[in-house]
């Protein structure tokens, strides 16, 4: 298998009613246990890292990391650079080979929004890498020092969006939030089936840790085709690392990657499942 864009990827979740799941990763133990659960499932994921983390994981670090660990994978993985607001770092990630960006002009105005989001598609063609948008304001802060107020995302303004800019993907924010929610999350599903009926493009729903499986599975049945996973995959490696460190006295770095990769591939490997959608676990 090997690289590919996330159009094609999105495609296949459209035709079989399912969403891929889009796991942040910040090191290579992070992507080990991804690309175990991947192989392991037999199922097509997408590997990301937002533009905010990048302070922790350096792209000229972590990207090529990314790019070969998906070259080598036995199942199709895409590359994504995520919440991507300066041209200069979405095209670095382009150059290091990223089969896909997202551009996120959420707090511009929809004019703006649309007018910079043409020219990250100009540049994505030259690469042959997929785009993603967003409309809207998804709350809560990707790594950045803003906590964001949820903005929800107009049904009236997708339409003008998406015609004109044509984005192989739409980030909706429908109540949705990154980080641990402070109380279980309340989506606007009326918000999202409006949006689904109105348009074909696939839509992305963010802020996956915390948000419910039987809400997934509606998310999924309403449109969703890409659903982003960062925070719950942090905190499975950070707590399996404490729970190393309270129960081992002989501890060493080999086990201490073993283990955490095992948390991340556990984490990853129970969201693929949920994401394909089919019989109730
Ligand atoms: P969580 O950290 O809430 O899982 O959100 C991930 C995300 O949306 C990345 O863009």
């Amino acid at each position: 298998m090997s690289i590919c864009n996330m159009k094609k990827l999105l495609e296949i979740a459209k035709n079989e009613n399912k969403a891929i799941g889009a796991f942040s990763v910040g090191n290579m133990e992070m992507i080990i246990g991804a690309i175990k659960a991947s192989e392991e499932k037999n199922v097509p994921i997408i590997l990301q890292i937002a533009e905010a983390r990048l302070k922790h994981s350096p792209l000229e670090y972590i990207g090529p990391m990314m790019v070969n660990s998906a070259k080598n994978a036995k199942t199709e993985i895409c590359v994504h650079f995520d919440h991507g607001t300066t041209f200069e770092n979405i095209e670095r990630a382009l150059n290091m080979g990223f089969s896909s960006v997202m551009f996120d002009g959420s707090l511009y105005n929809l004019n703006e929004n649309i007018e910079k989001t043409n020219y990250v598609l100009e540049i994505a063609k030259k690469y042959d890498a997929s785009v993603e948008a967003e409309l809207g304001v998804v709350g809560g802060n990707e790594g950045g020092n803003v906590d964001h107020n949820i903005c929800y995302t107009n049904p009236d303004e997708v339409k003008q969006f998406l015609k004109h800019c044509s984005v192989d993907a739409l980030a909706v924010a429908i109540g949705n939030s990154h980080g641990n929610y402070k109380k279980e999350p309340n989506l606007r599903f009326d918000i999202l089936k409006e949006i689904f009926e109105q348009n074909s493009v696939p839509l992305v729903l963010h802020g996956g840790t915390g948000i419910s499986f039987s809400d997934f599975r509606k998310a999924i049945n309403n449109g969703i085709r890409k659903i982003n996973i960062a925070t719950s995959s942090f905190d499975a490696l950070t707590y399996s690392a404490k729970e190393y460190f309270e129960q081992e006295s002989n501890f060493n770095y080999f086990s201490l990657n073993e283990i955490i990769v095992n948390g991340v591939y556990k984490n990853i490997k129970k969201h693929i499942e949920v994401f394909e959608n089919k019989e109730l676990i």
